[in-house]
């Protein structure tokens, strides 16, 4: 088992059982609804079993937790990601590995960010969570700026922020969630240049679990189809001793 630390936070306190029950098979990965999607699969695999719960965690610990989430459904402790160098006469392709409780220590402290502006004025915002995700997407601000307006208007909690500052607040709070927007410093293997992969944790976890899951109906298709069990009969049995089964159906052919 993979113990993750996470400074406090709560990311949940119990176990998080693997994605891969059979109601796991009903979570729609085509929607287009991601922080739904989110909290259906925390609330379904973490702890607390609670959608309120996880709605309202900060969006960092959304993300650990869902890679805490796939940490367990893998059995890894390091998530592995392909990435290509940008140098346009070098274009090497190369492997890199991000230690996931490294990844998990990088949560920020606090509920609340304090950004001093160019004037001295000083701005408390507080960390979005998935309430606040959700809440801009049915927005359907028609412009970055409208988008960057309305979510300063629910995070600004001291101070006032004029039209001006707005992006440079907007910067100094992604910058002081790294996990949000995620960005690591890879050097190349080919050419030794440094380059800036910019990593997006959620997206690469929820396509880890959408394949998952198709994985899943491919075995249950096998399976069903030679011995006749039903879906839950299928996923009641532990993967080691599916993947004998499937070995076998495998070898009679
Ligand atoms: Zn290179």
């Amino acid at each position: 088992m993979v113990i993750l630390h996470t400074h406090g936070h709560d990311t949940g306190s119990g176990e998080w059982r693997p994605f891969g029950c059979v109601e796991d098979l009903d979570i729609d990965f085509t929607t287009k609804d991601r922080p739904a999607l989110v909290t259906m699969l925390l609330a379904s695999c973490g702890s607390p079993r609670e959608p309120e719960f996880w709605w309202s965690q900060a969006v960092a610990v959304r993300i650990v937790a869902l890679l805490r989430l796939l940490a367990s459904t893998e059995s890894i402790d390091h998530l592995r990601l392909l990435a290509r160098c940008r140098q346009p006469e070098c274009m090497e392709r190369f492997e890199f590995e991000l230690p996931i409780a490294a990844l998990s220590d990088s949560v920020p402290q606090g509920d609340t960010v304090q950004v001093r502006l160019k004037d001295e004025l000083s701005i408390v915002l507080r960390r979005p969570n998935g309430r606040d995700l959700s809440e801009w997407r049915n927005l359907r601000p028609p412009s970055r700026r409208a988008a960057i307006e309305a979510m300063l208007g629910s995070l600004v909690v001291e101070g006032h922020a004029s039209h001006e500052d707005e992006l440079a607040l907007a910067e100094a709070l992604s910058a002081q969630d790294p996990l949000v927007a995620f960005t690591v410093s890879c050097i190349c293997p080919a050419c030794g240049a440094t380059n800036e992969v910019r990593v997006d944790l959620e997206d690469i976890v929820l396509d880890k679990l959408r394949r998952k899951q198709r994985a899943l109906v491919r075995e249950v298709h096998r399976l069903a189809s030679h011995y006749g069990w039903t879906e839950a009969e299928v996923l009641a049995i532990p993967p080691h001793r599916r993947t004998h089964y499937l070995t076998m159906i495998e070898s009679e052919r």
